[in-house]
């Protein structure tokens, strides 16, 4: 089902190793490869899971979503919701990708599972910071509407959580990850250190006041770094404008 869904949104074809071994990227954080890994198992108790026989009928009640009525599935809690933050998170998501690339992050159940496998044709210069940006964006904008949605189920009965607090949440989610790229350039990591350039060409066009940072803000902890969301910034607005074309895309590479 994911396969075929990622050929329809974004003409690449997939195969089945590479889901699997898309999950282990190690672009990925550690949370978020199991989150991954959890939602492709359905080992999330969610929706008919709750279905199996010997439930309780209390229990069985847990299949839907709370605020929709409907078995609340995967694809329903990533993509269908009508909970205050589904829409909104890949909104945000896609007003940073559109001012990378402009490409539509196309976000389906197939599109969020299988990103760490998906290719995206860009400048060659960039294409690899392009390509892990996807990634990033895309696992953890997914990652972080799953967290919330347990919390307001679980934690908060249902009681939904604002928008100025979902998109402060998203922001800083996606600041952390940049945080820890300029982390993980130290060479203490060894092999797991990541090149400055690749850190450099992953956030290139998403930084607020880009211009002004000075050429060693990878490394150097005094400079403030951050996600810059535009509302507009002359280029997204032409770019969101553009087809989801097959060009668009590689040809999907197994993860190191
Ligand atoms: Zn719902």
């Amino acid at each position: 089902m994911i396969i075929q869904e990622v050929k329809q949104e974004t003409k690449v074809t997939l195969e089945e190793k590479n889901l699997w071994n898309g999950i282990r990227h190690h672009d990925l954080s550690c949370t978020t490869r199991v989150f991954l890994w959890m939602a492709m198992h359905n080992a999330y108790m969610v929706g008919a899971n709750w279905l199996w026989p010997g439930f309780a009928p209390e229990y069985q009640e847990r299949s839907k979503c709370q605020k929709c009525h409907t078995i609340e599935t995967m694809d329903h809690i990533l993509t269908k919701c009508q909970a205050n933050g589904q829409v909104q998170v890949w909104q945000l998501a896609q007003k940073l990708w559109s001012q990378k690339d402009g490409t539509n992050l196309a976000t389906t159940l197939g599109t969020i599972l299988a990103n760490p496998s998906i290719m995206i044709k860009g400048n060659r210069k960039t294409v690899n910071g392009a390509n892990r940006l996807y990634r990033l964006i895309m696992s953890e904008s997914a990652h972080l509407f799953w967290k919330m949605r347990c919390e307001r189920t679980i934690q908060k009965e249902g009681e939904e959580i604002s928008s100025s607090q979902i998109k402060n949440r998203w922001i800083e989610t996606i600041n952390t990850r940049l945080e820890l790229d300029q982390k993980m350039t130290n060479s203490k990591y060894e092999k797991k250190s990541i090149p400055i350039k690749l850190v450099q060409n992953t956030w290139k066009n998403t930084l607020k006041d880009e211009g002004q940072l000075p050429q060693n803000w990878v490394t150097d902890g005094g400079v403030l770094v951050g996600i810059d969301l535009r509302d507009d910034d002359g280029r997204g607005r032409d770019r969101l404008s553009q087809a989801w074309e097959p060009e668009n895309f590689l040809s999907p590479t197994l993860c190191a």
